[in-house]
């Protein structure tokens, strides 16, 4: 365990196709130290916005061609020297990466090296969106402090611990073997996060705990979570499956596909695009943003309450799924963007489930706060709980665990 004045700072690094997301955390004083954004990288337009959060400052914007993630990097590592918290700086003991296919092979937070950086740019096939960005970031991060541990925390590596009859496909198991084709799931750091607070917030032993995690932001998951361990989850071979998403299809007959190729004509490629981008709650209604379905909802727009009812319908599917998959339940939890903010998608996935042992107080419901919370009504067989969830802070748990125990004489490699 770290004390004070021990260096004990850990910088959060997402890095998407064109934009980086940051976070700077003291690990000691659980405190966010500074946060920002770089976007558009490449463009003209790029952008990185700052925050510092630890001395209250103002937040910073700047505009203007920012040409690769190096040169982001660069930026954002200005940004916190002004801070006075820059990347030279002691305190930094790690870089936690956010990566998003781990694949089989990463089950758990990795110090990156260079044979773990060729393992990762070998999934490249199975997260093509993803992968090559994380990598961008991890190259970068490394060449600015060769010095410094770099850790791979791995979006499918919670899930690592679904059984066998959970993960595989009923296909021919020597394809899939050959190609890697099986349920990896995603999220997993928010499923970790949330499932692990949603047990504090019940007051009970995670290890005694079992949770049904909806993560519903943009692209949204929901797992089984007994103990601590994901018995399952929505999302499968790539984030495509499961839940009605922004622009994601979710589940849907595999022979769509063959359908569209052989009577509309499309390419792979574009039922790839169809699927991924143009499809989902826009698919549906042209709106992503629930805030403006439910605008529309509420001025009888039809189109909308469609794509909101068939939302629900999937959600609440997966609900008694896991029902199934779990036997007991302690808590159903809400999370990310939609999660936490759409009163009446809490309301709706749980209407009359009273038979499950479900339901929420309309009050609690409806009341706005940051902190986890109980919305279900006081005496329920089952809580239904909100749970923000924050993938920076469990990334940085993760990445400065690994990391000082790496420095720590007394630890014996396994
Ligand atoms: P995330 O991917 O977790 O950042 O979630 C983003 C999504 O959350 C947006 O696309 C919105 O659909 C949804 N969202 C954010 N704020 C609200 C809100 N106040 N009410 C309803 N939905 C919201």
């Amino acid at each position: 365990m770290s004390t004070p004045g021990t260096p004990a700072r850990v910088l959060v690094l997402n890095s998407g196709s064109s934009s980086v997301k940051y976070q700077l955390l003291d690990m000691a004083g659980d405190e966010r130290l500074a946060a920002g954004l770089v976007e558009r990288i490449g463009e003209r337009t790029s952008r990185l916005v700052h925050t510092p959060l630890a001395s209250g400052g103002e937040r910073r914007e700047h505009t203007g061609r920012i040409a690769d993630h190096g040169e982001a990097l660069r930026a954002l590592s200005r940004e916190l020297a002004r801070d006075g918290l820059g990347l030279d700086s002691r305190e930094l003991v790690a870089v936690g990466h956010r990566v998003v296919h781990g694949g089989p092979r990463f089950t758990e937070p990795t110090l990156i090296d260079d044979d773990v950086l060729a393992e990762i740019e070998k999934l490249v096939p199975l997260a093509p969106l993803h992968n090559p960005a994380n990598i961008t970031g991890i190259r970068t991060a490394r060449e600015l402090r060769p010095d410094l541990p770099q850790v791979a925390v791995f979006d499918t590596a919670f899930h690592a611990s679904m059984p066998e009859h959970a993960f595989r496909y009923a296909i021919d198991t020597s394809v899939a073997d050959a190609h890697l084709v099986r349920r990896y799931g995603f999220h997993g750091t928010s499923h970790a996060y949330v499932s692990r607070r949603a047990a504090q917030l019940l007051g009970r032993a995670p290890e005694d705990t079992n949770v049904i995690v909806l993560h519903l932001g943009n692209g949204a998951s929901a797992s089984a979570v007994a103990g601590g361990r994901c018995l399952d989850t929505s999302m499968g071979l790539t984030p495509l499956e499961g839940l009605v998403m922004g622009t994601r299809s979710g589940d849907l007959d595999p022979a769509v596909v063959f359908h569209l190729a052989r009577v509309a004509g499309m390419s792979v490629d574009a039922v790839d695009e169809l699927l991924n981008k143009k499809s989902g709650l826009v698919g549906l209604c042209g709106d992503n943003d629930m805030r403006e379905i439910r605008r529309r909802v509420d001025e009888g727009d039809r189109a909308a309450e469609l794509a909101f009812a068939i939302y629900i319908h999937r959600l609440r599917k997966y609900i008694g799924a896991y029902f199934a998959v779990l036997g007991r339940v302690d808590a159903v939890v809400f999370t990310a963007g939609v999660g936490e903010n759409a009163a009446e998608v809490r309301e709706a996935a749980v209407a009359g489930l009273e038979g499950f042992g479900l339901a929420v107080d309309g009050r609690r419901n409806t009341l706005r706060s940051q902190e986890p919370r109980l919305v279900s009504p006081d005496g329920s067989r089952v809580a239904v709980a909100v749970v923000p969830t924050d993938e920076e802070r469990e990334i940085a748990r993760q990445t400065f665990a690994l990391a000082t125990r790496e420095e720590d004489p007394s630890y014996k490699h396994a």
